[in-house]
């Protein structure tokens, strides 16, 4: 038997997209232009294709300040934290994400998959009973699995299946941990955290959110769902990236001061190298940038809106909620990478994804809008839908 066989269906399924055309799996970007244009081969095109939901990739100061600290401190921190010690710079980016959240702690962890990873392994160990929405991202799987939690699934966004399988549970459920995401990735929808919160004042348990998606992107300060929602003293931890709103890499989780001792707990903390400083630095500069800036905020929920409009008007089936992810839903594998080439072709570059990536067996053309977009290039992308409709 050879080492890769077992992975012989999905090379075949993978190399039928690689008959003749860009290759979805292996899309080469050749150039970035800006936070909205790149090139792709030798066509010129929108990115709407990002998780960079507040433009921020080419902020001017984001980059002088990652610049300063690439100079000032080298390209890498070339060791974990609990090793070789944390740079100042991380430890400054703790307590600002702190104070930005209002929370007394804040972890910062080497990429939004490890935070998740992090916090959720530790906790969700073999003693643990974990109640994951289905659409989870597979970080937070992984994370369980690592861990060695019992997991108990609920239907996607669905508080009335939550709070059954926790009435189940009977005393378990007051230790039980629940974990949902604020803004879903590929169908762009919400988590409905206040009946979840209900049900946590009612049965117990502990909130995990990741706010991977949602930070930057909803509530008055950017802080998230919770936010959003006004429930963030019933969530016990927030997780987050800074790979999306905050444009640059890393990961972050927020919460109680005893939250503290995962430093101490935690595997993927201590067991992997701490974030760079150019990163560090760029992203609390972004950070300042949210805070300081809610416009932003603004101009991405106008292009959120003015796009979801625009494609519905043509009668295309998207997401049901408005939001900066755009899923259009298309009917099969083969049409979506029709579609998908096409897009590129007429300047428009969107994300393929396929079952299993996408959710319930849906292929979807995700796009997505960030606050850099100008409503020409929202139009752009309009009028090309417009024009492939009609093929
Ligand atoms: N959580 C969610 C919900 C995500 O969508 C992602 C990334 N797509 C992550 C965590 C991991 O973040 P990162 O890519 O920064 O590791």
């Amino acid at each position: 038997m050879g080492l890769y066989d077992k992975f012989a269906r999905l090379a075949r399924e993978r190399e039928q997209f690689q008959t003749s055309g860009i290759n979805p799996f292996g899309t080469r970007i050749d150039e970035i232009y800006s936070a909205t244009e790149g090139r792709i081969g030798d066509q010129h095109v929108i990115l709407a294709g990002t998780n960079n939901y507040l433009g921020l990739t080419f902020n001017p100061q984001a980059i002088a300040d990652g610049q300063a600290a690439l100079a000032a401190q080298g390209t890498g921190t070339t060791g974990s934290r609990m090793a070789n010690g944390s740079y100042g710079p991380h430890l400054a980016l703790e307590q600002e994400i702190a104070a930005f959240f209002d929370r007394p702690t804040a972890i910062v962890f080497s990429t939004g998959y490890t935070a998740n990873l992090g916090v959720i392994s530790a906790l969700a160990d073999s003693s643990a009973v974990v109640l994951l929405d289905a659409d989870s991202h597979a970080s937070i799987y992984d994370a369980c699995a690592l861990g060695g939690a019992e997991i108990i699934r609920f239907r996607h966004n669905d508080a009335q299946d939550l709070e059954r399988r926790m009435v189940r549970l009977g005393e378990r459920a007051r230790d039980a941990i629940i974990i949902v995401e604020g803004i879903y990735s590929m169908l762009g929808d919400v988590a409905p955290l206040a009946e979840i919160v209900d049900i946590k004042r009612r049965l117990g348990g502990y909130l995990i959110v990741d706010e991977a998606h949602s930070f930057g992107v909803l509530g008055e300060h950017g802080r998230g769902l919770a936010e959003a929602v006004g429930v963030e003293k019933d969530v016990d931890i927030i997780v987050g990236t800074f790979s999306k709103s905050l444009a640059a890499i890393g990961g972050f989780a927020v919460g109680g001061k005893d939250m503290e001792v995962l430093r101490y707990g935690s595997r993927p903390y201590i067991f992997t190298a701490s974030p760079s400083p150019s990163s560090i630095a760029s992203v609390r500069s972004s950070l300042r940038t949210i805070g300081q800036h809610p416009e932003l905020r603004e101009k991405l929920w106008h292009n959120a809106n003015r796009l979801y409009q625009g494609l519905s008007e043509l009668g295309y089936q998207l997401g049901a909620h408005i939001s900066p992810v755009v899923p259009v839903i298309i009917g099969s594998k083969e049409e979506g990478l029709r579609f998908w080439r096409d897009l590129i072709a007429h300047g428009v570059y969107v994300n393929l994804v396929l079952p299993p990536a996408a959710p319930a067996g849906m292929t979807l053309l995700r796009c997505s809008v960030n606050a850099a977009h100008s409503d020409e290039q929202i139009d752009k992308i309009i009028q090309v839908f417009a024009q492939l409709k009609n093929f």
